[in-house]
């Protein structure tokens, strides 16, 4: 029989790297803290209906990318593309309107879109996401900026371009969409496929198309800005002296229109320059109409979504730090069969007081034992054999020094602790 791999396109994030992830999710998560935001866990699918209502129908996630199939009752589920859809409809059906405006509200985990996989592209990708629901004040869009790149500042991520546009609304967007039909009409015939399907759909999206032609096409087009309405061009304005006073550093992209339908007024994009093709580390904007797309009352809306993948990705490529790979502080030695017994009764007493320890499984000889402590990067072997505990000792060998003695078995914990906490003192030390 032939051995099952996994499906194309996921990934499993092994030892290796999940202790690295473990660190993007901590500087996410006390950021998230700082700056007022919740955790929500939202569900890993949901009804088909809420995302071909509030992302848009004729967007690429929904049109190619979602994973839809029907439950046993026949109801048409979907695995989620990405998460403001879902944390709206969260907001919505528990009432988060009653508690404190804006709802600031976060969440992480895997995102499903059926794209084709290359590096930084995958099927299954985890997202950080960050919403502000509740509120219009163009401050909230500068503070869900503002909270994405102070995750990158504390992460270290160096060379990033942050972009920002303003797609305008309802009112605005059809004067917009009108102009760059008429301006669009003459050359259609020399746009892309993908872009000559757009014209009447969603001609917005013609805007951003990466084919060269269509960029040249494209690059004396009508812009969104140029046609703002008053209200929206006073928000983008508004949104500009923010960024400008917390001194963010934002450049305008007319380009920018993203790819799902629900942004009104702000967009922007963070783009990593080590990433190549798949740039994007973070995308976002507000979204004052999905709320009632997806059937609930007006209530306006900012956020963003940073891929996980692509930030650990450019961090690695940029050499930053993850913080200290997790390590066991103590491997519990057993030289004869005849203490393996007490082996293990010391290993949990260890543990017991908060050391990370561990003990052969494998039947390895005492040499051996010695090689797998040393290479589970414990700092100490904690010796216990038959001499030991006629005693009431311990041996206590440091694999960095090579130092060894014998201690009190009932000070082994304690003495383990001290050394910790020296160490810790003496890094700290070593920053300042
Ligand atoms: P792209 O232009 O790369 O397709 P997107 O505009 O579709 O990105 P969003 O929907 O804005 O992406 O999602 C926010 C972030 O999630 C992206 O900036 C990116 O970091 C990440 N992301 C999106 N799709 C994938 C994927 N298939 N694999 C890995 N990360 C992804
Ligand atoms: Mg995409």
């Amino acid at each position: 029989m032939s051995s099952i791999s996994a499906p194309r396109g996921v990934r499993d994030i092994l030892p290796d790297e999940s202790w690295k992830w473990e660190y993007v999710f901590k500087v996410t998560r006390d950021t998230a803290r700082d700056f007022g935001y919740r955790e929500v866990h939202l569900p890993v699918f949901e009804h088909t209906e809420l995302f071909s209502r509030g992302v848009g129908e004729t967007t690429d996630v929904v049109e190619k990318e979602m994973y839809t199939f029907d439950d046993r009752a026949g109801r048409s589920l979907t695995l989620r593309p990405e998460l403001s859809a879902s944390m709206v409809r969260s907001y919505l059906e528990n009432r988060m309107d009653k508690l404190h405006q804006p709802a600031k509200l976060w969440s992480a985990g895997p995102m499903f879109r059926y794209e084709r996989p290359q590096k930084g592209r995958y099927r299954q990708f985890w997202q950080i996401d960050f919403e502000a629901i509740g509120s219009q004040d163009p401050y909230v869009d500068v503070e869900s900026i503002a909270v994405s790149l102070e995750i990158f500042r504390k992460l270290g991520l160096a060379n990033l371009e942050v972009v920002v546009n303003s797609v305008g609304c309802p009112v605005c967007r059809p004067v917009h969409k009108e102009a760059l039909q008429s301006f669009l009409k003459s050359k259609l015939g020399d746009l892309c496929e993908t872009c000559k399907g757009r014209f009447n759909r969603n001609p917005l999206r013609i805007l951003d198309c990466k084919n060269p032609v269509c960029r040249e096409i494209t690059e004396e087009a009508p812009d969104t800005i140029s046609c703002l309405c008053a209200e929206c061009s006073e928000h983008f304005s508004a949104v500009r002296l923010g960024l400008d006073r917390i001194g963010a550093a934002v450049s305008v992209d007319k380009r920018l229109v993203r790819g799902l339908d629900y942004y009104t007024k702000t967009a922007y994009e963070v783009l990593s320059g080590d990433l190549g093709a798949q740039n994007a580390v973070c995308g976002g904007g507000r979204y004052d109409n999905l709320a009632e797309s997806i059937g609930g009352p007006h209530t306006p809306g900012v956020g963003f979504a940073a891929g996980v993948e692509r930030i650990v990705l450019t961090m690695e490529q940029q050499g930053r730090s993850f913080g200290e790979p997790p390590v066991l502080d103590a491997y519990v030695v057993s030289p004869d069969p005849s203490s393996r017994d007490e082996s293990v009764a010391l290993l949990y007493e260890i543990r017991r007081s908060g050391i990370a320890a561990d003990i052969d499984y494998m039947g390895r000889s005492f040499k051996a034992q010695f090689k797998t402590a040393g290479g589970s990067g414990a700092v100490f072997a904690c010796v216990l054999g038959p001499d030991e505990i006629a005693t009431g000792s311990v041996t206590v060998k440091n694999l960095e020094t090579g130092e060894q003695h014998q201690l009190a078995r009932a000070e082994l914990s304690s003495f383990i602790i001290e050394f910790k906490s020296a160490k810790v003192k003496k890094q700290e030390g070593n920053l300042l």
